[in-house]
């Protein structure tokens, strides 16, 4: 990033609401020109997010409603999310958590009545511990919480939501990842791509040896105006993920939070792209059109065939 970066008064008055941060890996996959460039516009600050139009909201997926402690989010059957920091390697201009609406723990009581709970909810199958990002936890705060996690008898599954293999691969060390093994839980890693450009030479090797591990990896992505609403970009994207050994997960439509408006992709427009990409692409490059709709019991799956 560059030292001092140049701001318009507009674009200072976003970065003062959500503040700028990128990674040196972000950077150097910005491009030229900038207005036009699909990483600068996930992670500049805009004068775009001034706009304000009704239906975009500071908590548009009502997370708190279902959390009952402090770094638990559990709304949907046998899984439930831990936030566990509020870091994350990059701020994404598009985040639904741009506004903080949940925080995490924690001091080390919160987190111990936590892992109580945790212990206690025997229908929880798979703990997804999302963020912020968990892979920002320190090396004595990971290694906790995964013996933690190991130990619960009833957890089949542990899945790591995380932007840190593309956007900061060199976060994901190997005594991390010999940790996650250790717990001799399935892994599920859920990668964070939403443009062919953002996977570099050092991503690659993060993400070789998740595999190598013996991770299941996916991506999600999000489907965000002038950054990947075409299908030509997202078949790119999606058969260069395949050919890491990442399979496709989630294209989510933009969750509606205040500041994203100059993001959104109409859900016709999406169905459009997604017939077009289901003509190109084997099926299992295929990412499965959904949207968060806080009253439901999952993702709504968007059906475009
Ligand atoms: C997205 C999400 C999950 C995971 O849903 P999957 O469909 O299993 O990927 C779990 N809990 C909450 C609250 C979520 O928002
Ligand atoms: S939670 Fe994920 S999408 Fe949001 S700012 Fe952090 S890395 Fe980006």
């Amino acid at each position: 990033m560059p030292a001092e970066p140049q701001l318009t008064p507009q674009q200072q008055l976003a970065h003062r609401g959500f503040p700028m941060l990128l990674t040196p890996t972000m950077a150097d996959c910005m491009r030229q020109p900038q207005e036009q460039d699909p990483i600068y516009r996930q992670f500049w600050p805009s004068a775009e997010e001034l706009q304000n139009p009704p239906h975009y909201t500071t908590d548009p997926l009502q997370e708190a409603a279902s959390s009952p402690m402090p770094g638990l989010v559990h709304k949907y059957q046998g899984r439930a999310l831990l936030h566990l920091t509020d870091a994350c390697p990059v701020h994404c201009r598009y985040c639904f958590r741009r506004h903080g609406a949940i925080t995490s723990p924690m001091d080390p009581q919160a987190e111990q009545q936590l892992v109580d709970h945790l212990a206690q909810d025997h229908t929880l199958q798979e703990i997804i511990l999302s963020g912020g990002d968990p892979l920002m936890l320190n090396a004595p705060k990971w290694h906790w919480w995964m013996t933690q996690l190991a130990q619960l008898p009833h957890l089949q599954r542990i899945r790591i939501h995380s932007r840190v293999p593309v956007a900061d691969p060199s976060r994901l060390t190997i005594p991390m990842l010999e940790t996650l093994q250790n717990t001799a839980k399935s892994v599920v890693l859920v990668i964070h791509c939403n443009h062919a450009q953002e996977l570099t030479p050092a991503s690659e090797v993060a993400l070789q040896a998740c595999r190598q591990a013996g991770f299941l990896v996916l991506n999600q992505s999000v489907l965000l105006a002038g950054v990947n609403d075409s299908a030509e970009i997202l078949a790119k994207l999606n058969l260069a993920l395949v050919g890491l050994g990442v399979l496709p997960y989630y294209l989510h439509l933009l969750d509606t939070v205040q500041g994203a408006a100059h993001f959104e992709v109409s859900p016709q427009r999406a169905m459009e792209i997604m017939r077009q990409l289901h003509q190109c692409l084997p099926g299992y490059a295929l990412p499965k059109l959904v949207r968060e709709r806080p009253e439901l019991p999952g993702k709504e799956p968007i059906h475009w065939f």
